[in-house]
C-alpha cells in the first residue's frame, strides 16, 4: 500500500517507531510488510494449525484452529482497513501474530498453565504472543525474536496486567506496554484487530457448534443477533426451510451477521473519525477508543457470547476435553520441572527453569503435547 493511500491517522510505515535492533530497510517492502512476512514464515505460525481454538484438532478435520482462525480473523481486519483508509498492512501482520502465543489446548491449556506458573509470575497468553517475536523465535544471527516493528509488537500485546506492564516499562521505557500505564489507546489497527477477532470467533464458534452436533439452530434462535438474520434469510429465500438445506441456511445467517458487524464497525468507526479528527497515529491513539460497534451492535453481540459460553464451551463434552487437557498441561509442567533434562537442551540449559518450561509447553501442539505426556507419564489420551 503506498503512503497516498493512508489516511492521516493510519499508522504510516515511514514514520515507524522501528524495530529494537536497527535494521536496513528492505529494498522492496514496506517494514509492515516485512513484519507479515517474518511471521509467516516463524516457526510459531506453522504451529498455529496444530493448535486449538475451541475443538480439539483431533476432533475433526473441519473444525477452526488457530491457523484458520487468524487468517479469517486478517481477512475481516483487512477488509474494514481498507474502508477506514487504515493500514492493511499492519492489520494483517497483526491479524496473523495476535494468537502465536497461544498454549496447545486452547483456553484450558492456558488456564492449566497459569495455574501452574501462579507462584512464578504467571501466564498470559497476549503477553506470550510478544515473547514469541521478541525473543523464543530463533531465525536470525545477530538477535533473538523476530525483530518486529514497535506498532505490530504494540498490536500483539492485547491485554497486559498492571504488573507485567510495569515490568515490561522497565525494561523498554515508553515502550509497548506503556499504554497500559497512561490508560491510552493501541493504533487504530490494533484496535481493529480486536475487533476482527471478536468478530470472527463468535461467527465459527456458531459454525463449528453446530457442525460438532452441540448446539442447534433451533437453540440459536434465542439469540436475536443470529435469529433476525435467520428470519431475514428465510423470507429471502424460503426454500432453505427445506431440511436438506439447513446448513445453507446457517451459513446464509452467519454471513448476514458477519456483514452487518462489519458495516456496523466501518460506520461507527467512520462518525468516531469524523468527530475526534484525529490527525496523525499518535492522536488517535490518545483519542480513547475508535474503532467500535454502535452501541445497538454491542449490545446484540452479549447475549450472543452467553449463549456460546453457556452452551458451548461449557458443554459437559467440551467440559471433559478441557478436563483432559488440563492433566496433560499440568502434569507435563510438573515433569518438566522436576526434569528439566527431558526438554531440548536450550530450554533445559535456562536458570530461570519455571519460565522455561511455560515457555515450551505453551509453543507446543495438541498432538505434541498428548505425546509428551505420554512418554513421560506412560499413559495414553484421554488421561
Ligand atoms: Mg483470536
Amino acid at each position: 500500500m503506498t503512503a497516498a493511500a493512508l489516511a492521516p491517522y493510519a499508522c504510516d510505515p515511514a514514520l515507524s517507531r522501528g524495530r529494537r535492533f536497527v535494521e536496513l530497510a528492505a529494498p522492496t517492502r514496506s517494514d509492515f510488510q516485512r513484519d507479515r512476512d517474518r511471521i509467516v514464515h516463524s516457526t510459531a505460525f506453522r504451529r498455529l494449525v496444530y493448535k486449538t481454538q475451541v475443538f480439539l484438532n483431533h476432533e475433526g478435520d473441519l473444525f477452526r484452529t488457530r491457523l484458520t482462525h487468524s487468517l479469517e480473523v486478517a481477512q475481516l481486519g483487512r477488509s474494514i482497513a481498507r474502508a477506514l483508509g487504515l493500514n492493511e498492512d499492519l492489520v494483517e501482520a497483526i491479524a496473523l501474530a495476535h494468537d502465536l502465543g497461544h498454549t496447545p489446548f486452547g483456553h484450558a491449556g492456558q488456564d492449566a498453565l497459569n495455574a501452574c506458573m501462579a507462584a512464578h509470575g504467571g501466564f498470559e497468553h497476549n503477553l506470550q504472543s510478544l515473547r514469541v517475536v521478541d525473543h523464543l523465535e530463533e531465525r536470525y544471527p545477530a538477535f533473538d525474536g523476530l525483530n518486529l516493528t514497535f506498532e505490530t509488537r504494540e498490536g500483539v500485546l492485547k491485554h497486559c496486567s498492571q504488573k507485567n506492564a510495569q515490568s515490561i516499562e522497565a525494561q523498554e521505557p515508553g515502550g509497548v506496554a506503556r499504554r497500559f500505564l497512561d490508560r491510552t489507546q493501541p493504533s487504530l489497527e490494533a484496535q481493529l484487530c480486536n475487533l476482527a477477532d471478536a468478530i470472527a470467533y463468535n461467527a465459527h464458534d456458531i459454525d463449528d457448534g453446530v457442525r460438532s452436533g452441540l448446539i442447534t439452530l433451533a437453540q440459536l434462535q434465542s439469540v436475536e443477533l443470529f435469529e433476525r438474520y435467520r428470519v431475514q434469510a428465510l423470507a429471502e429465500h424460503p426454500d432453505l426451510a427445506q431440511t436438506q438445506r439447513t446448513r445453507r441456511l446457517l451459513y446464509e445467517t452467519i454471513r448476514r451477521m458477519l456483514s452487518e458487524q462489519v458495516y456496523d464497525v466501518i460506520a461507527t468507526t467512520q462518525a468516531n473519525l469524523q468527530r475526534a479528527a484525529p490527525a496523525s497515529a499518535d492522536a488517535a491513539r490518545l483519542a480513547g477508543p475508535l474503532v467500535a460497534f454502535s452501541v445497538e451492535m454491542k449490545a446484540l453481540a452479549v447475549p450472543l457470547k452467553q449463549f456460546l459460553f453457556s452452551q458451548l464451551y461449557r458443554h459437559p463434552q467440551v467440559m471433559e476435553t478441557t478436563g483432559h487437557a488440563q492433566n496433560v498441561v499440568r502434569e507435563l509442567y510438573q515433569a518438566y520441572v522436576a526434569q528439566p533434562g527431558e526438554m531440548p537442551q536450550d530450554y533445559a540449559v535456562r536458570t530461570d527453569t519455571h519460565r522455561a518450561v511455560a515457555d515450551y509447553i505453551a509453543g507446543m501442539t495438541d498432538r505434541y503435547a498428548a505425546r509428551e505426556h505420554e512418554r513421560l507419564t506412560g499413559r495414553k489420551w484421554p488421561v
